[in-house]
């Protein structure tokens, strides 16, 4: 079996060999825990759980390490924890909590290891007062900043030649850096804020910068250089490139992991998500009206590298498709996967012909293969099963029967009998069935 993974820092897809086959290293960015996590958070907490099945299915279980980190030390968690008149640690155990259900509910396993900023703040002291004693930070009222021109090759992830960094000034920089690139490892915190003793002899107590918190975790729980730094696209520049400045100014180490892969960007319907533009999805939202797993195969429909676009239809295709998996599959199987899903999943994680490879599954031979393929993804039966029943209750018609209806509707049309294609549509309206037309047939969902 040989996997190939495109790593973002050469930019190139190559043969994935870890360190240590005995145990297999893997660190993503979490969430930083001041609200619920929209469905853009969602995509690289699924592409990697995939990962992690696939690497926990080559190696063994027991021979890999994933850890997925919590910050729980951030400006917008004070100022939300001010904002609801709550302590900060009431805010981030919330909100914590939820997450945890959130993608415990789109089929994802638990990381090995989900450590938290706070805990780990003698490790960020160590790098910090290490990447001093060797120049490449330095302390400016009562902050400590990263000197970025102490790196000659800093901005190889970003592709963003020093050189042009330095030419770009910008208009408001910071008084106390002595570049504009240079970047907070400490700062120092106002009262109420949160704070610690500080490194390198400042007096005032402070806080870390973001960055340092995942060069600290990833050290600690996987060590100086490991096999695979996740997360999404837009964590490119500055956070991994700052992680990689940071840990390997500290550790004196030519990397810091040996790939970096990134998710592409998630839009919803076409567009942007903003909460200005009304568009903004929680996972919460979608799985209040999906079941877990349908979110999970929408989202794997589009290979993680591409951009993916979040729609009503991409939701309803999956449904139907899980149906349709499960409709056939074999009630129990062990959890793995068909060759072809296999090979799809070596290649860089094609997900979207993994699940071309399960539709080709959907025949009386394929039965154990499909189901071993779905547990092996983590889809549930119960879980879909559970929520067409709920549907099948909500408007009190079985699904049968609306499907029978749909046919005698396409028949009508068919037969360009617009009349009938029309009351059919009415009697399903009536019911509380709302109909899409695509040129792939007709879906329905209750009307909300
Ligand atoms: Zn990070």
């Amino acid at each position: 079996m040989e996997l190939k993974l495109y790593d973002t820092l050469t930019r190139e897809k190559r043969v994935f060999r870890p360190l240590d086959p005995a145990n297999v290293r893997m660190y993503v960015c979490g969430p930083t825990v001041y609200d619920f996590a929209h469905i853009g958070n969602a995509r690289p907490v699924i592409v990697f759980d995939v990962l992690y099945r696939l690497l926990r299915h080559i190696y063994g279980a027991k021979q890999v390490t994933y850890v997925r980190n919590i910050t729980d030390v951030d400006d917008k968690i004070n100022a939300r924890a001010a904002e609801q008149g709550i302590s900060i640690r009431d805010l981030t155990e919330s909100t914590y909590a939820n997450f945890k259900a959130d993608v415990a509910a789109l089929g994802c396993l638990p990381p090995d290891v989900e450590p938290r900023a706070t805990e780990h703040i003698g490790e960020m002291k160590t790098l910090i007062e290490r990447l001093v004693a060797s120049g490449h930070a330095y302390v400016a009222e009562e902050h400590v900043l990263f000197s970025v021109p102490s790196m000659p090759d800093y901005g190889k992830l970003s592709k963003r030649p020093l050189d042009e960094m330095i030419a770009g000034a910008r208009v408001d920089v910071a008084p106390y850096k002595r570049h504009d690139q240079d970047f907070v490892l400490w700062k120092p915190s106002k009262e109420g804020e949160p704070a610690w003793p500080s490194p390198a002899g400042i007096a005032t107590p402070g806080r870390p910068g973001w960055h340092i918190e995942c060069s600290a975790m990833s050290w600690k729980h996987l060590g100086e250089t490991f096999d695979i730094h996740g997360g999404g696209i837009d964590l490119v520049f500055p956070h991994h490139e700052n992680e990689i400045a940071q840990s390997r100014c500290a550790f004196h180490t030519p990397v810091m992991a040996n790939f970096w892969m990134h998710n592409g960007f998630l839009q919803v319907e076409g567009e942007k998500m903003s909460k200005s533009l009304g568009n903004f999805v929680t996972i919460r939202q979608v799985l209040d009206d999906w079941p877990g797993d349908v979110a999970r195969l929408a989202m794997l429909a589009t290979q993680y590298r591409q951009p993916i676009n979040w729609t009503l239809k991409g939701l309803q295709e999956a449904e139907k498709a899980l149906s349709g998996f499960f409709d056939v599959a074999a009630n129990e199987a062990e959890a793995r996967p068909a060759p072809g899903v296999l090979d799809a999943l070596l290649d860089d994680l094609n997900t979207p012909r993994a699940i071309a490879e399960m539709h080709a599954l959907k025949h009386a031979a394929g039965r154990k293969s499909l189901a071993g393929t779905l547990a092996f993804f983590g889809f549930r039966r119960d879980v879909l099963d559970e929520w067409r029943q709920a549907q099948a209750q909500a408007i009190a018609i079985p699904r049968d029967e609306i499907e029978r209806l749909i046919s005698a509707r396409n028949a009508a049309r068919a037969a360009k009998n617009w009349a009938e294609s029309d009351r059919i549509r009415d009697e399903l309206a009536a019911m509380g069935i709302q109909l899409t037309d695509s040129k792939d047939g007709t879906t329905w969902e209750v009307a909300r």
